[in-house]
């Protein structure tokens, strides 16, 4: 039985003010113990988040790390070993924004995937399609080719200890959710592409979806049988949606 994820990426969002205000409403929310929860804040508000989650079960992530497992001469880049030393368990690598507006290749991503894990930290792989590539029937290819990417380098075991986000990039930020059907039908496909390398690897990953999740569409995407819990952006930002969003895979 794979424990959901419920995750809130906050982007470039918040202020120092806003960021402990919506940790505290998070807080106030009741909020299910069946699940893991996670918030991924903007690098310059991680300490703030930790002061706040202290004796909370929600864990704290980062939107990124270095290729470059140690500290170095990497001006304005912080390294998986950094975010572990100040709290962090996971690390999201891959986001579709970054792939588009830092020009992140397939063996970037790579790099930092190893980095992360190599630092004790869960890396959280984001892959999805454009538009284009879906209305083109190549959703699952490029999906297929973003993991492999990963996989076919380091082998299937390092997905053991990872999370693949299926976040189709025409959902994202759009309003547009896939349907739960178009959802579980690629998360299906992930899975058994992944079961072809491992069988038991495949059945015990989790694979969360990501685009325009919000308190009305969650419990139907849950509910499908291979999403495990969501990466939630821009509803995220609101505890009591993000709280009913976390209800919603803990049923
Ligand atoms: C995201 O950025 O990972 C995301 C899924 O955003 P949104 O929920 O706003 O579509």
């Amino acid at each position: 039985m794979r424990r959901p994820l419920v995750a809130g990426n906050w982007k470039m969002h918040g202020t120092c003010a806003s960021i402990k205000q919506l940790l505290n409403e998070l807080s106030a929310e009741t909020l299910p113990n069946t699940i893991d929860i996670a918030v991924f804040p903007g690098l310059i508000h991680l300490q703030t988040a930790f002061a706040q989650v202290s004796d909370s079960v929600i864990a704290v992530g980062s939107q990124d790390c270095a290729v470059q497992l140690e500290e170095g001469a990497m001006t304005g880049e912080t390294s998986a070993l950094q975010l572990k030393d100040i709290g962090c368990s996971l690390v999201l690598v891959g986001h579709s924004e970054r792939r588009q507006l830092q020009e992140e290749s397939d063996r970037v991503i790579c790099r930092k995937f190893i980095a992360a894990q190599a630092a004790g930290l869960t890396p959280v792989l984001c892959v999805g399609e454009s538009l284009a590539e879906r209305e083109a029937g190549q959703a699952l290819a490029t999906v297929q080719q973003q993991i492999d990417a990963v996989l076919v380098e380091l082998g299937v075991e390092v997905l053991s200890q990872a999370v693949i986000a299926y976040e189709p990039i025409w959902a994202i930020g759009t309003g547009l959710t896939a349907t739960p059907e178009q959802a579980q039908d690629i998360h299906a496909q992930i899975r058994a592409h992944i079961a072809t390398y491992s069988a038991s690897v495949a059945q015990e990953l989790r694979i969360v979806y990501g685009g325009s999740v919000k308190a009305a569409n969650a419990a139907e995407l849950f509910a499908q049988a291979d999403i495990d819990g969501g990466l939630v952006g821009g509803a995220s930002l609101n505890a009591k949606e993000f709280g009913a969003i976390c209800r919603a895979a803990g049923n």
